[in-house]
């Protein structure tokens, strides 16, 4: 893929998971796995606008001779690929006063709060236009959006923190948000683990480390010239971690950011990817069960029974246990439109569904190997996979690949298929319903981790990992 289809591919999935974005807070907590989500891969977009031949307007707002450029923040800095609007104009908006800055710290627009501005795009310049017709000349692109003391940029009806990086796309903008760590993984926290109580502190101090190891290991890969985009190390969704800017920001997250302040899970000196997910069902998976990457030492089974006892960390969790059925043509319907992704299917389609059988168990009892029979042959599903096809009829995925199928026949034909399942999520280390039991029984933040990623230790990030 050359990089300028990359691009476009990573930017087609931005968008593509806005609405996930866009709706995420009433969740009480995460739904899906961090890793290896599948970017959707989306045709091409319209041809790269040529710029205009008309001359550049003359420019009528003199730029500041020496501007102190603002600060966003102490640390290490993340950008986060908001959301691309398609769109001709974006709106500048702030909760106060902001400024547009150009690429050399030139002041371009020192905006009071209230003004109405938005952005137009040419080729890959960008201009300010103030409502009533004020406007900046044609400036190489990003330019950045900095709130003054006391303001938030505003963008997609969400305030941030740090400021905002604009980019014209072929089709509209990109928004990208700079921001301090520690400031957003304010924004993340409360929307990766929901809103918890005083007595499950731990419970999320552990997403809060969980969550910055993450980033950092994001941070380093780009530095390590392996990013998705030159512009942005992480996305706002569930492709990475759910992102919701400052009104998302809760006391109790806030208090866990900052008591676990630059603190990430390592293994010796090396920080550690930390993946995490709703809840396991009753024992955590391997990586190599799940994913077809794998080997880590410390992303192991886990089981997560309470000593002693029948009952599990997790077992409060909505969905540690679940079933769900089809009809037959309801199972035929949902085969038909998601097996193609996932396993070769002929040109007429991989037919009537005539049974499911699961050849093959994981270690951790997960589902390794998932037999789809039909009348015009044989399927073999990956277990994580068997969750993108066997969706509800409303097109949700299969909660986990922690289950058990049974069938039923009238005349030889499938009339119903159940599956009873556990858990929610792709199982690969720290469960968060587990951590959130973990925490009411009494357990601190360390052993949570320890548990869920045994070997590790936490400690700050080692000197030197995030610069060049
Ligand atoms: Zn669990």
């Amino acid at each position: 893929m050359t990089p300028s289809a990359r691009r476009r591919v990573v930017l087609a999935a931005l968008a593509a998971s806005l609405p996930v974005a866009g709706s995420c807070f009433s969740r009480p907590i995460r739904d899906e796995g961090q890793h290896g989500t599948p970017f959707p891969v989306q045709g091409p977009t319209a041809a790269p606008r040529l710029p205009e031949p008309e001359p550049d307007p003359v420019e009528p707002i003199p730029r500041d001779p020496a501007p102190p450029t603002p600060g966003i923040g102490i640390g290490p800095v993340v950008r986060v690929g908001l959301r691309v609007s398609r769109a001709d104009t974006a709106a500048l908006a702030a909760t106060g006063a902001w400024r547009l800055i150009d690429q050399r710290g030139g002041v371009l627009v020192r905006a009071r709060a209230g003004e109405r501005w938005f952005l137009e795009r040419r080729g890959g310049q960008l201009r300010a236009v103030r409502e009533g017709g004020i406007r900046t000349g044609w400036q190489v692109a990003p330019l950045m959006q900095y709130p003054e003391e006391g303001s938030f940029v505003r963008t997609g009806g969400r305030s941030y923190r740090g400021a905002l990086a604009w980019v014209p796309t072929d089709t509209g903008y990109l928004a990208v948000n700079h921001v301090p760590l520690e400031d957003y993984l304010r924004g993340v926290v409360p929307l990766e683990i929901g809103e918890r109580s005083p007595g499950e502190r731990a419970a999320v101090e552990a997403q809060a480390i969980a969550a910055r190891s993450y980033t950092v290991m994001r941070l380093i890969a780009a530095r390590g010239g392996s990013s998705r985009s030159p512009h942005f190390e992480v996305v706002a969704s569930v492709a990475d971690q759910v992102y919701g800017g400052q009104e998302a920001e809760r006391p109790l997250a806030d208090a866990a950011v900052t008591a676990t302040a630059g603190l990430v899970l390592r293994i010796g000196t090396r920080v550690v990817n930390a993946p995490f997910y709703s809840t396991c069902g009753g024992q955590t998976a391997a990586a190599e069960e799940v994913w077809r990457t794998g080997g880590e030492p410390h992303l192991r089974r886990v089981s997560d029974r309470i000593p002693g006892t029948d009952r599990h960390y997790c077992d409060i969790a909505p969905r540690f246990a679940w079933t769900r059925s089809w009809t037959g043509s309801e199972l035929d319907a949902v085969v038909r439109r998601y097996l193609a992704s996932v396993a070769a299917v002929g040109s007429g389609g991989p037919g009537r569904v005539t049974d499911l059988v699961v050849e093959e168990r994981t270690p951790s009892g997960r589902v390794g190997t998932l037999i789809v029979r039909t009348d015009r042959g044989s399927y073999t599903v990956r277990g994580n996979d068997a969750r993108s096809v066997l969706r509800s009829p409303g097109g949700e995925p299969l909660n986990s690949s922690y289950f058990s199928v049974t069938t039923e026949r009238d005349d030889g034909r499938l009339v119903r298929a159940v599956i009873r399942g556990n858990g929610y999520g792709h199982g690969v280390g720290m469960c968060q319903w587990g951590a959130i039991g973990r925490a009411r029984a009494g357990q601190d933040v360390r052993t949570i981790l320890r548990t869920y990623y045994p070997g590790t230790t936490v400690g700050p990030v080692p000197p030197g990992s995030l610069t060049p």
